[in-house]
């Protein structure tokens, strides 16, 4: 499991080291300005300081960056490119662009092409409507967006055109961070500061850098577009709003890994190939559990860099399923009662030496090292679970998290038997023989540890899985940046703290690091273990079990939030310099108010659907039958439309009055009152549904949108 150091570091891993004889490989990167197109087209000073800045996280001197701004605008150009936009990624989660062209006029009635060094690494799109949360006042409603040396420029392309994309920063013109790019790069920073320290102590002199890691693993659903058009729900919200479950769900587990369907397949192999040319690592598709449910993964890359790639593979799987008559769901739960959409975060910390400091090693010291690192994720996830909670709460993982189907809203970590013993073992001086198929070590000191992940438990939250954490409980429409700045934020923390620790320890035991590392994991083991949890994460006994223990169960999206401006969140981001209590604010204000408006937005459009569509046709049909006198029926179908009617006045009512003022508050409001009026009327339309002539039911039925391929 061997990684090099390029695929921790800078440009992703396979830019620039392309097997040529593999096929297909000569699109890899083809529409990357990768490190090699750069080493071609630069002076070669220019290179040479390109890379120092690049490998140091030092920022690039601006002059330059004309010349590097002339050579991107020449490949991307020879590329068939004719603009060029900042590719920024605002608080909406989603990625934001504005075209420029490359032309001027010259005034003579020609054009000249240019893009001057102060284009590529500054912008100002006019900002004022992005999320901000109050940071931005709209006098200064100025932010500007702030090149990225470390992602690099790539064009997206389409049959009319070509654009060349510069992933950017956007920050406010005080300075502050207006989007998820910016915290991430401050804590991939915050935590290679850190670990780098505490490595020193390992003896490890030759790391310079550190970089955290992300391989994020997507679920979708395709549907036929037809359904998606006819369906208002689904356009407006990205999910059903009505629907009876199918007579046929996934009971019968046959299409989980089952074969896949030729249009799926030929969606999968075009935004496969386009991902491929943006140097986009993918590797891994296939069926899920629920019926029209598909995955796609990548290999993993820096958490920048695998950070923008997510939302580039996210925007390109939505474009081309229309080239094949699909809409591709990325809503967590577009269907309910149907298993819904997540996103795994597989995550580590490596060297730029190539080192991953969650791989357990072959040696004594590699082992002590390892351990160090994997106490230091233990302690952090214990002491944040709330906030790890916050980071991944949206008005869609509310449907999800805890539904039997993805973890429970209690964030635990499964560390697997094996390694759980070995952490046992050192901190009781106690446990069992460590069985077969584990490492000798020859040191008793230190107890052998697992050298693979062998068991699975698919029901944690948060999984160590052999040299890698999974953080289980992102949603799938999300961006993965703030999810791993507060990971990379925690740890940063922890590392930091357990490095005070081991220095003491190893004062103490006279530099032995095979004494003071087991005191200082057995002190982590005293003070945290109980965020560790090998059962059943879905079961009733562990949420009984985890209230015995003191962990946080945050069901819903307003109970989380709160969370990312608590004492100890604003403490662990200012002392790293990744979020300042006034961005955190923001975010928590920017996040609160999108829940509320989601939710407004769902309610209006139930409303909408109940009254316009679904009372319609269930008064047409209920006319139908008294026409026909077949009373019998008449009886059946009456009380169910007073009653649909009853409790769409009900919604109509709690969507017209505006709750409580104030965010939290309001939002509280949207999910007691709205939120339960909606489910009120989707109960009787769903059985009006089962009732109701086919021929007049106005909207698509799960059973089509399901199982139509
Ligand atoms: P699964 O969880 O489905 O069993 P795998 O174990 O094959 O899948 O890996 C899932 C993901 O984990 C892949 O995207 C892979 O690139 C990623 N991964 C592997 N090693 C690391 C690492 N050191 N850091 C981050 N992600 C990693
Ligand atoms: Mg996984």
């Amino acid at each position: 499991q061997n990684v090099t150091a390029a695929q921790w570091s800078v440009n992703g891993g396979a830019l620039g080291t392309t097997d040529l004889t593999v096929p297909g490989a000569n699109l890899f990167g083809a529409n990357v300005f990768t490190i090699d197109e750069q080493r071609q087209r630069l002076p070669k000073h220019v290179f040479q300081q390109l890379l120092a800045t690049l490998e140091a996280g030092q920022p690039l001197e601006p002059s330059l960056a004309d010349a590097v701004a002339q050579a991107m605008r020449e490949w991307a150009m020879e590329k068939g490119a004719t603009h060029y936009t900042h590719w920024f990624q605002p608080l909406t989660g989603l990625t934001a662009e504005k075209h420029d062209s490359f032309y001027n006029p010259t005034g003579d009635g020609h054009a000249i092409a240019e893009f001057s060094g102060k284009e590529l690494v500054q912008g100002e799109p006019d900002a004022s409507s992005f999320p901000t949360g109050g940071i931005r006042a709209t006098f200064e409603a100025r932010g500007y967006t702030a090149w990225d040396p470390t992602s690099p420029a790539f064009i997206l392309d389409n049959p009319n055109g070509t654009f060349l994309c510069i992933p950017t920063a956007f920050v406010s013109w005080t300075g502050e961070a207006l989007d998820h790019k910016i915290p991430l790069l401050r804590s991939m920073d915050a935590l290679s500061r850190c670990a780098i320290k505490a490595l020193k102590l390992f003896g490890d002199t030759e790391a310079q850098r550190i970089f955290t890691t992300v391989g994020p693993e997507q679920e979708y659903f395709l549907i036929d577009e037809q359904y998606y058009f006819e369906r208002p729900d689904l356009y407006t919200t990205g999910r059903t709003l009505f629907g009876a479950k199918p007579p046929k769900g996934h009971e019968l587990d046959e299409h989980y890994f089952g074969s896949i369907p030729e249009r799926v397949l030929a969606f999968m192999m075009e935004s496969e190939e386009e991902l491929r040319k943006l140097g986009v690592p993918v590797k891994t598709r296939h069926n899920e559990v629920a019926p029209a449910q598909y995955e796609l993964a990548p290999i993993f890359e820096n958490s920048n860099v695998g950070s923008d790639h997510q939302q580039l593979t996210m925007q390109i799987m939505q474009n081309v399923a229309r080239r094949y008559g699909f809409v591709c769901l990325l809503h967590e739960k577009p269907f309910a009662g149907v298993n819904g959409s997540g996103k795994h975060n597989n995550w580590s910390m490596g060297t730029d030496t190539g080192h991953n400091l969650l791989n357990p090693g072959d040696t004594p010291d590699e082992n002590a090292q390892f351990l160090f690192f994997c106490a230091a994720v233990i302690k952090a996830v214990n002491k944040h679970q709330a906030l790890l909670r916050a980071s991944v709460a949206n008005i869609g993982q509310d449907h999800r998290l805890g539904a039997n189907e993805a973890p429970p809203a209690i964030i635990s970590i499964f560390l697997g038997a094996e390694l759980e013993q070995a952490f046992t073992k050192i901190a009781t001086g106690k446990g069992r023989r460590v069985k077969k198929g584990l490492m000798g070590l020859g040191a008793e000191v230190l107890p052998k540890l697992p050298r693979d992940g062998g068991d699975r438990n698919r029901t944690s939250p948060f999984a160590f899985t052999g040299n890698k954490f999974e953080f289980r409980a992102l949603g799938s429409s999300m961006s993965l940046g703030f999810v791993n700045t507060v990971l990379n934020t925690i740890v940063a923390e922890a590392i930091d703290e357990l490095t005070v620790e081991l220095e003491k320890q190893l004062k103490a035991a006279k530099g032995d690091i095979g004494v003071a590392v087991p005191l200082v994991v057995k002190g982590v083991w005293e003070d945290d273990s109980a965020i560790i949890f090998n059962g059943d994460g879905y079961s009733e006994e562990w949420h009984a079990e985890a209230e015995r223990r003191g962990l946080h169960n945050l069901p819903t999206t307003p109970d989380a939030l709160p969370w990312i401006v608590n004492k100890q969140t604003v403490k662990a981001f200012e002392t790293y310099n990744v979020l300042s209590e006034r961005e955190l604010q923001s975010r928590y204000d920017v996040f609160v108010e999108q829940y509320a408006t989601k939710v407004n937005i769902e309610a209006e459009t139930a409303a909408s659907m109940a009254r316009t569509m679904i009372l319609p046709a269930a008064v047409r049909h209920l006319a139908q039958l008294r026409a026909g006198g077949v009373d019998a029926l008449v009886e059946e179908v009456e009380p169910l439309i007073t009653e649909l009617h009853a409790r769409l006045l009900d919604l109509e009512k709690a969507n017209d009055h505006d709750g409580p003022e104030g965010g939290l508050a309001h939002a509280k409001y949207m999910r007691d009152t709205v939120i339960t009026a909606m489910n009120a009327v989707r109960e009787i339309a769903d059985r009006l549904e089962r009732i109701v002539a086919d021929d007049l039911w106005p909207l698509p039925k799960y059973s089509e949108m399901l199982f139509i391929k």
